[in-house]
């Protein structure tokens, strides 16, 4: 089927129902209310004593189908969704929702709807993926009388194609850390220090913090340290990196400190003060970095 068909049979479905003869599980009532006035922080005096109106945004409350899910959704909306997954659009996600209030809703009122699909969008795409927006729109009524509308979009997509697995990234040598790099290919890891003063450094720089000597030679580090301090990573999520995970300063017992992840431990195990020793993790072919090990204490 081609686009162009695909989308005027999607256009068909406009108007027609989504769900007809819906009625609310409960009247609008005070401890619904109450509960979400609790909820939301709001103490806004027109919710509450005998003249209390219900929040218009508890529209959708009064009409939600419970765990149950949605009993009474037509044959022409499953028909449509239906369509969609044929199309590919097998995935859904919710997007946005707008509500029309007409005239508040009071303790008692007892309410019905129908819905309609109102809308289908032609193809879009997202940064999830191509595909289509169906809008439908809920009227809600006391009595016959409309009260208040509520619209629904869900995007029923295509999800994209994921990229390839990402690879972390390189870390940056050139002529001032070149020999750090090369000792970690070689498992070692390597502090430079001063040959005028004898001050460790690290990271690696060209010149001595202390008394600014660019001479220096290097000294392996012995692979004991402590968490001098650390942090979990939980969001945002980067390439190649699989949260939550740990990265601590660690303070090495020559003194100087490196970031790096810990590992072999769970994360949430790790704390100021823990011992941990040096290892180095193979990441991909060509990314080897030092890590730190928990020791069990
Ligand atoms: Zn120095």
């Amino acid at each position: 089927m081609g686009e162009d068909e695909l989308h005027a049979r999607l256009k068909a479905y406009e108007g027609r129902p989504a769900a007809v003869g819906g009625t609310g599980r409960d009247p609008v009532n005070a401890p619904m209310i109450r509960h979400w006035c609790e909820a939301m922080g709001d103490r806004n005096p027109s919710y509450t004593g005998p003249d209390a109106i219900a929040p218009p945004t508890m529209l959708q409350a009064w009409i939600m189908g419970g765990l149950g899910g949605h009993p009474g959704r037509s044959r022409a909306y499953e028909e449509l969704l239906a369509l969609l997954d044929e199309a590919g659009c097998a995935s859904v996600v919710a997007t946005d929702c707008e509500q029309e209030y007409l005239r508040p809703l009071r303790p008692g009122d007892e309410v019905s709807f129908d819905t309609v699909i109102e809308s289908v969008s032609g193809r879009k795409t997202t940064r999830l993926g191509t595909g289509h927006f169906v809008t439908t729109r809920t009227d809600v009524r006391v009595g016959g009388e409309l009260v208040g509308t509520h619209r629904f979009r869900v995007l029923k997509y295509a999800p994209a194609r994921r990229p390839p697995k990402e690879r972390r990234p390189r870390p940056v040598v050139n002529r001032d850390n070149a020999g750090f790099w090369e000792g970690v290919g070689r498992h070692r890891l390597l502090v430079q220090r001063c040959a005028a003063c004898a001050a460790l450094r690290f990271p690696w720089l060209p010149g001595c913090p202390t008394c600014g000597s660019p001479e220096w030679d290097t000294v392996e580090a012995s692979g004991e340290g402590t968490v001098f301090s650390y942090v979990v990573m939980h969001h945002p999520p980067f390439p190649a990196f699989d949260p939550p995970y740990a990265v601590a300063l660690v303070e090495l017992a020559e003194g100087v400190r490196v970031v790096a992840d810990v590992v072999g431990v769970p994360y949430d195990e790790v704390r100021v003060g823990m011992p941990v020793r040096l290892g180095f993790r193979r990441y991909d072919e060509e990314l080897v970095l030092p890590v730190f090990e928990g020791v069990a204490g």
